[in-house]
């Protein structure tokens, strides 16, 4: 696949693991230049040689960062710039979710989903912004969910705050695009990635294997396609979504649920 992103300059955070990880080896295949970010210098840096195993050579810069803190933000934007001398795609998917009812969800809980969900895309947005506007392909993508437009009652907090990023999405597509900045955003059902890998060790019967929990995971939610879905396939739509093969596309979004969505 040719998504015309060769030598261009992209950044993800939350590249370590997951949906990030699939998205920064898929682009570093298609020759792209690539800043990488995540909390965990350990889960970062075996990231790191691993995809430097993967693609020798490759023109990667992986630093580490919490999207949280914007001025640890900023020193980030600085140490791109100072590496590839600007960007041209932001993808804006470090993060989680959280399970939670209306009942069990404290003041705190609420406040922290809500910061996580829009400052971890407030923070880098502002802080590449400068640096997108210079390019002549600038776009950013925003990994966001389905629970947006169908929200599950054991994660209010997640779904409320996924409908205000979608909302966000929409705003920042006609503020930027005078600047020449597009801004997408794709809708994920159930992926796999760090996240299940995690509630399957913590919820799984003994000797489970991962098949099995994941097949009777996606069957108890009726995913049409009949699976969860793989992290490179969420990583295509975003590369195609940063690439100029979208260059008419902004303020869209694309779903990747396998068929989950029950809206026309
Ligand atoms: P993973 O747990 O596999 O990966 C999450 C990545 O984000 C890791 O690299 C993690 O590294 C990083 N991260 C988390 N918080 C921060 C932070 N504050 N600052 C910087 N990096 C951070 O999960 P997924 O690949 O599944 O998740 C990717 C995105 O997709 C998330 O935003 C998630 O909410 C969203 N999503 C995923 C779904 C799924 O089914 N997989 C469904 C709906 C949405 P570290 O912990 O070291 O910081």
């Amino acid at each position: 696949m040719d998504y015309r992103i060769q030598d261009k300059v992209a950044v993800v955070t939350g590249g370590s693991s997951g949906i990030g990880l699939a998205t920064v080896e898929l682009m570093l295949g298609e020759g792209a230049r690539v800043a990488m970010c995540g909390r965990d210098r350990d889960r970062l840096a075996r990231a790191e040689e691993g995809l430097l195993t993967a693609f020798p050579g490759a023109e990667l810069l992986a630093v580490p960062c919490d999207v949280l803190d914007p001025d640890a933000v900023s020193t980030f934007a600085e140490v791109v710039n100072t590496r590839f001398g600007g960007v041209d795609i932001l993808v804006n998917n470090a993060g989680q979710g959280r399970v939670s009812t209306f009942a069990d969800t404290t003041d705190e809980a609420w406040r922290q989903e809500l910061e996580l969900k829009f400052f971890g895309v407030i923070h880098p947005t502002r802080a590449f912004r400068p640096l997108l506007e210079r390019s002549e392909q600038a776009s950013v993508v925003c990994v966001n969910s389905l629970l947006a437009l169908q929200p599950e009652p054991h994660m209010v907090a997640t779904s409320a705050a996924r409908a205000g990023l979608l909302n966000l999405v929409h705003s920042m597509a006609i503020e930027f695009a005078p600047a020449g900045i597009r801004v997408n955003s794709i809708l994920l059902g159930m992926v796999e990635s760090g996240q299940w890998r995690r509630r399957y060790q913590a919820q799984a019967g003994e000797g489970e294997s991962w098949q099995t929990w994941s097949a009777n995971l996606a069957r108890e939610k009726h995913i049409p396609l009949g699976r969860l879905g793989r992290p490179s396939e969420p990583a295509h739509a975003i590369v195609f979504l940063a690439s100029p093969l979208a260059a008419y596309t902004t303020g869209s979004h694309i779903d990747i649920s396998g068929g989950l969505a029950r809206h026309v």
